[in-house]
């Protein structure tokens, strides 16, 4: 069990990345979805105990993540954000070289267990090719297998579909879901679909601090009946910015496609009723979350929104 307790960062300047965070986070695939400088990346780099906080606790299965954290790397697997590869390389000795770089035990030697996991992450045909020549899934996919060498219990990945084509990103789904069979992995992304495809339980996070703490079943079912989407020129939308709650404006054929929550109320004329997506849940809470802190309000007295409570922060 990976316990967070009260995760405060403020980097020189000062900015304040993390403000109070407050997380437990159980075996299987667990999602921290936010937007850019939420403070995603620095809460993995905390929790891989690469990264010192201003104050608070990181403990898996109770040791200290943050004043033992020499302790804690042998069961932790990091895959960053930019993950720097030596492009002239081979696959095969890219990955030898980082198993040496993080001192992994290899029973068998180490040049079977490479093979072991380049065979585990699909990449046992490219394993003599250089990387500069792999796609982006493909470096995905050596960096995990860093990740998982030692047969960590936990492993974070921080953004890993960002520039990914969909099929190479539903490769890398499969296997993200299938090492979280028998372990903690901690998923950061700023893209919805992640969570959708691959996340029973997820947070938002939203400067610094959580906003919820959900399923994506919950997330959607909090605004089940409460989507309209409807098609305007640029003034209606400008307008319907301004009295409604618009959640989504797509440009569509050349017209606004939009989409609004309207939880209480009657739709404008022309608009009709739509399956409700996390992409919606996920857009109404950070209004949500917006609207609180313009408001002055902490976000929910600091604790999470557990999303039932979306919708509730109105204007
Ligand atoms: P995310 O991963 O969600 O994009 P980050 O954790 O990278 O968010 O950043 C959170 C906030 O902290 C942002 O405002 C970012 O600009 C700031 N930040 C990140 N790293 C540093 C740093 N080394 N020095 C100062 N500010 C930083």
């Amino acid at each position: 069990m990976l316990s967070i307790r009260n995760l405060v960062k403020v980097y020189p300047g000062p900015v304040t990345a993390l403000q109070g965070v407050d997380l437990d986070v159980a075996t299987g695939m667990f999602g921290l979805l936010g937007p850019n400088g939420a403070g995603k990346s620095t809460l993995m780099k905390i929790v891989a105990g690469l990264l010192e906080p201003t104050s608070g606790e990181v403990t898996l299965d109770a040791v200290d993540v943050v004043r033992n954290p020499e302790a804690v790397r042998p069961h932790l697997g990091y895959l960053p954000q930019d993950f720097g590869f030596y492009p002239h390389l081979t696959g095969e000795s890219m990955l030898l070289f980082l198993l040496k770089l993080k001192g992994v035990d290899a029973a068998q030697g180490q040049k079977r267990l490479v093979a072991d996991l380049l065979e585990r992450v699909n990449l046992a045909f490219a394993a003599k090719r250089k990387v500069k020549g792999y796609s982006g899934g493909m470096r995905q996919r050596l960096g995990i297998a860093q990740a998982i060498a030692g047969n960590p219990k936990l492993i974070i990945v921080d953004e890993p579909t960002a520039g990914l084509d969909p099929e190479e990103r539903h490769r890398f789904y499969r296997l993200l879901g299938e090492l979280a069979q028998d372990r903690t992995v901690l998923l950061s992304t700023h893209i919805v679909e992640d969570v959708s495809t691959l996340c029973p339980r997820f947070a938002v996070i939203r400067d610094g601090k959580l906003v919820a703490l959900t399923s994506p079943t919950e997330a959607r079912a909090s605004i089940a009946g409460a989507i309209f989407e409807g098609t305007v020129d640029a003034v209606e939308l400008t307008q319907l910015k301004r009295t409604r709650r618009v959640t989504q404006a797509i440009l569509y054929e050349g017209r606004n496609r939009v989409r609004i929550h309207e939880p209480n109320g009657t739709p404008p004329p022309g608009f009709e009723p739509v399956k409700e997506t996390l992409e919606d849940a996920y857009l109404v809470l950070m209004q949500g979350a917006a609207r609180a802190v313009s408001n002055g309000a902490s976000g929910n007295d600091g604790k999470f929104n557990r999303l039932s409570a979306v919708g509730e922060v109105r204007p």
